[in-house]
């Protein structure tokens, strides 16, 4: 029996319920990745993939397998090769984007035709979202803290093993990878990959303690800066909540699984304000949109993230809220126009978080304060006493 794992952001072998799912049932495996062409990726993201599926390949070598890559529409692509090799079926990770989830309905449609069995597996969110509805009605959560409150009692899934051997069908050409040199992104980059994944979470797991009282501190850089392998699924996060051992820290994991369930209720979310009655007035102004963008409004804490963003393909959260507000609610530009240029850097941009994050800072998502503002000398007075942050981005 073979069966084909279709990977899409879940680029890694430990705690994978897809692959593991295919290696219980199947004496070979296929496991495919499909470049698609329709994802409009990011100079930054585009070479964090290359790197992701290189490390992906590596590993399944090493397993007596490999990663088989197409080009084109996953659907007509996983279907295609798993004709090829006779599989019996397709399993893959369920996501919760409106592009993955009408991508996963026409997968169903196409595996039905082809007598095909299709399984979706958890894998992207500790809690997947529609596990929790809220008592007072309605398909989702729109507030964080009773999400909070619910989301701790939710029974996890069981964390699976990584599988010890994975066997190709014979005859199968496995395909080339995307490169790895990209021009166009940032000069900083942290390099993607499980394997590398694995090393930051290593670190960050000895000082995970600091945690709590540290993370808001923008020179001291301590959060885990784990969002991007967190975005490829190079971790799984159910056994990310499990290894680390800050309840600060878990909190912040259930932050985007909260992101995820709002995006699977309101798939719009990228569009169209969440916020129910919002009337939005927003300026226009390119020229201090510019200055934004490239980190010149004069506003040194500002400036300092977006330079952040430009020269790392990252930000600290501190400095994405202080940044955000200060588009939105000081030049009162739209968050669209923010979301865009950060998903245009950010390693870990993704739907969920990024569209759901700007529109909680602009006013016109989940925040139960929607005029809350930042002032961001006072955030710097706070969260950046030293000036180092502001130091280490300006020079
Ligand atoms: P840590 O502090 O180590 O937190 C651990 C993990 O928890 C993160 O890796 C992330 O997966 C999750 N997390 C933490 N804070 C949040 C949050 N507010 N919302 C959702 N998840 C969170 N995060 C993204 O992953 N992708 C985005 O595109 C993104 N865009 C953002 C845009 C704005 C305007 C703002 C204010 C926040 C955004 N965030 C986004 C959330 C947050 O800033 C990043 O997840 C965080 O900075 C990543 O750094 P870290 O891994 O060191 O976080």
């Amino acid at each position: 029996r073979t069966a084909v794992v279709l990977f899409t952001r879940d680029l890694r072998l430990r705690d994978n319920p897809a692959l593991h799912a295919a290696c219980a049932a199947a004496e070979r495996v296929v496991p495919l990745f499909v470049l698609d062409p329709r994802i409009r990726s990011s100079p930054n993201r585009r070479r964090f993939l290359a790197e992701c599926l290189a490390d992906l390949r590596e590993s399944l070598r090493a397993r007596g397998g490999d990663l088989v890559v197409r080009h084109g529409d996953p659907v007509e692509q996983a279907v295609k090769v798993a004709r090829e090799v006779g599989a019996f079926g397709i399993g893959l990770a369920a996501d919760h984007s409106a592009y993955a989830a009408a991508r996963q309905r026409r997968l169903a449609e196409a595996c039905d035709g082809e007598r095909l069995a299709l399984r979706l597996f958890d894998g992207v969110t500790v809690v997947p979202p529609g596990a929790l509805k809220p008592t007072g009605g309605g398909d989702h959560y729109r507030v964080f803290t009773p999400y909070w409150r619910a989301w701790q009692g939710v029974r996890r899934r069981e964390v699976v093993g990584t599988p010890r051997r994975v066997t190709l069908p014979d005859g199968l050409t496995v395909g080339r990878l995307p490169a790895a040199a990209v021009t166009g992104g940032s000069p900083d980059v942290v390099p993607g990959g499980e394997s590398a994944a694995r090393e930051r979470l290593s670190a960050f797991r000895r000082r995970a303690g600091g945690y709590a009282e540290g993370h808001d501190d923008l020179a001291g850089d301590r959060t885990s800066r784990l969002s991007p392998y967190l975005h490829f699924g190079c971790l799984s996060p159910v056994s990310l909540e499990s290894t680390v051992d800050s309840p600060e820290f878990v909190r912040q994991l259930c932050w985007r699984d909260f992101y995820h369930q709002v995006l699977a209720g309101f798939p719009e979310l990228p569009r169209r304000a969440y916020r129910r009655g919002t009337t939005e007035r927003w300026r226009y102004d390119e020229a201090a949109l510019d200055a934004w963008k490239e980190g010149r409004t004069g506003v040194s804490i500002v400036d300092a993230g977006m330079r952040q963003l430009l020269a790392e393909g990252f930000m600290h959260n501190r400095a994405r809220l202080v940044t955000a507000s200060y588009l939105t609610k000081h030049l009162e530009l739209d968050w669209r126009e923010g979301a865009a240029w950060f998903a245009r850097w950010l390693l870990d941009a993704d739907v969920a978080n990024n569209w759901g994050n700007w529109q909680w800072v602009a006013g016109t998502g989940n925040d139960t304060r929607p005029h809350r503002r930042f002032n961001p000398e006072r955030q710097a007075r706070r969260f950046d006493p030293d000036g180092g942050y502001r130091e280490r981005y300006l020079r």
